[in-house]
């Protein structure tokens, strides 16, 4: 069973991922605080996104650029003319809705048939006593709505000491422009060859009409983009090299949620329709996953054809071509966007790694976490907290692995709870320091120098050298199955994992 969205809200409090922002003061709507291990997580998620698609890639480069642009920037990108939702308003609880949301929320009806009884109706469904469908506020079921009106939906700020129009100036509400105003700068610095791509990981913000759904939507949030520019004139495989590009870069991004957990059956593309795209793209498909709320957007892949470029070398003047050597010509790349959010990434990896399991007739949350992406890798863990020997041990071990990974000690409660602890946090493995690796001085008894390796899934042991551990953690972080690197290694009895 996938976890509601109140369970993970709660979850994401109590063990330190996500804290309402500013909450002492009774909450910012709509702002999320990353905790100590949301920090862990969203980091991890935004390094295998770099690492994966601009270190490992030859044909990529990455940029970082300021949130506050040139407003000529929005100007040219459309921004300031199109950037905006229709919303509507409640004549009488003054709420506000995104028009082509409303119906997508349960919705509150007085009903004729049954003496006026209040009921809250699921999203876009009748009444079952009267038949009726929604017309009124979905929220106080009496008012109406007002006609849509459009809803900028970009930060206006000013820019320096003076409040004139002359100084106003937006935050971001994409990361994509920077990429395109930059264009030439990168490709002159860098002397690339079509096709390449910039990524960019940043914030941006949204004066979104209806945030919400936790960290789902929100008006300041992080994205990971990329913009793909390849040659209009040039063929792949007989195809038009942009058309090309984007069906690969949608393969990519699907195989990557799916590398790093998120289960096929949660996952589909979503092509938009015609009337739905947007004024500079050819063709968008999203990669949808199945949030507790529903199938919802995860990121959007769009083919935004040479618009940008031609609009910004309109507006600056300035040319922003690519020499075709081969054809001895100029030309206005096209440029295919693989668009993701970081929080919404975030949720998704959260959403799909939760589990309720029983285990000897008890309740274990479990989060499994990809290795790559848990907030702590490993929680070094001694068995008797009393015995100094042991404890030291531990606390060397942790040293020793901190070196490499985010590595956790812990010894404020019984071994079987400590192992529950870190499974509901999703740490992959537990190294647990107990008499036999220190042995006991007082009966003149050597340790035999090995720890104890707890997988989190399989909850199996291993022993292994103290030695050695840093090694089998390599691998196992890196991917290899637990299986492989647990083969041959004696499998420890009961007694850490029994001993809560
Ligand atoms: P939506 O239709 O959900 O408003 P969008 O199509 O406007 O999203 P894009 O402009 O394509 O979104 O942005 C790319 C990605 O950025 C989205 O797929 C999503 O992951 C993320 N994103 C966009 N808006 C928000 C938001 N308000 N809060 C969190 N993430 C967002």
């Amino acid at each position: 069973m996938p976890p509601t969205m109140d369970v993970l809200v709660s979850l994401a409090k109590r063990r330190g991922f996500v804290f309402q922002s500013s909450e002492i003061y009774g909450g910012t709507g709509s702002c999320w605080d990353y905790g100590p291990l949301g920090v862990e997580l969203k980091n991890n998620v935004k390094r295998v996104w770099w690492r994966d698609f601009v270190q490992q890639r030859a044909d990529m480069v990455g940029l970082d650029a300021s949130i506050l642009m040139h407003p000529m920037v929005w100007k040219a990108s459309g921004h300031l003319d199109h950037f905006s939702d229709p919303m509507v308003d409640c004549r009488e609880c003054r709420h506000r809705f995104r028009a082509d949301h409303v119906d997508a929320v349960p919705w509150t009806h007085y009903c004729p048939a049954t003496k006026e009884n209040r009921f809250t109706i699921p999203a876009g469904e009748p009444c079952r006593h009267c038949g009726a469908r929604r017309t009124l506020c979905p929220d106080c079921g009496k008012g109406a709505l007002t006609e849509p009106r459009p809803f900028h939906l970009m930060f206006k700020t000013f820019m320096g000491s003076v409040e004139d129009s002359a100084a106003v100036t937006y935050l971001r509400p994409e990361t994509a422009q920077a990429m395109f105003v930059n264009f030439d700068n990168v490709l002159q610095s860098m002397r690339l060859k079509l096709p390449f791509g910039i990524a960019q990981v940043g914030r941006s913000f949204r004066n979104e009409i209806t945030p919400g759904n936790f960290i789902f939507r929100t008006r300041e949030f992080e994205q990971m983009e990329i913009e793909f520019f390849v040659n209009p004139s040039d063929t792949v495989d007989g195809r038009p090299a942009d058309e090309y590009w984007h069906d690969r870069w949608i393969e990519d991004c699907l195989a990557w949620f799916r590398r790093y957990g998120l289960r096929d059956e949660a996952l589909r593309l979503r092509e938009h329709d015609k009337d739905e795209l947007s004024h500079y793209s050819k063709r968008t498909v999203d990669i949808e996953y199945e949030f507790p709320i529903g199938w919802s957007e995860l990121m959007g892949i769009a083919n935004r054809t040479d618009f940008d470029l031609r609009q910004h070398a309109q507006h600056s003047g300035k040319a922003l071509t690519y020499f075709d050597e081969e054809r001895r010509q100029h030309v206005t790349p096209y440029v295919v966007e693989p668009a993701a959010g970081v929080d919404r990434a975030l949720l998704a990896f959260m959403a799909d790694a939760y589990r309720e399991e029983v285990v000897r007739g008890e309740k274990r949350v479990v989060l499994r976490f990809h290795p790559e992406l848990a907030p702590v890798k490993v929680a070094v863990l001694p068995l008797l907290k009393k015995r100094e020997d042991i404890v030291r041990t531990a606390h060397a071990i942790r040293a020793d692995l901190a070196r490499h990974w985010r590595v956790v000690y812990d010894d404020t409660a019984a071994i079987g709870r400590l192992y529950r602890r870190q499974d509901e946090v999703g740490t992959p493995y537990c190294v647990t320091v107990d008499v036999q690796t220190v042995g006991d001085a007082g009966k003149a008894e050597r340790g035999d120098g090995r720890v104890t390796i707890r997988d989190r899934d399989s909850m199996e042991q291993i022993r292994v050298p103290i030695d050695e551990v840093v090694g089998v953690f390599t691998r196992l972080i890196a991917g290899e199955a637990w299986s492989q690197v647990a083969a041959g290694r004696g499998a420890t009895g009961d007694p850490p994992e029994a001993a809560g």
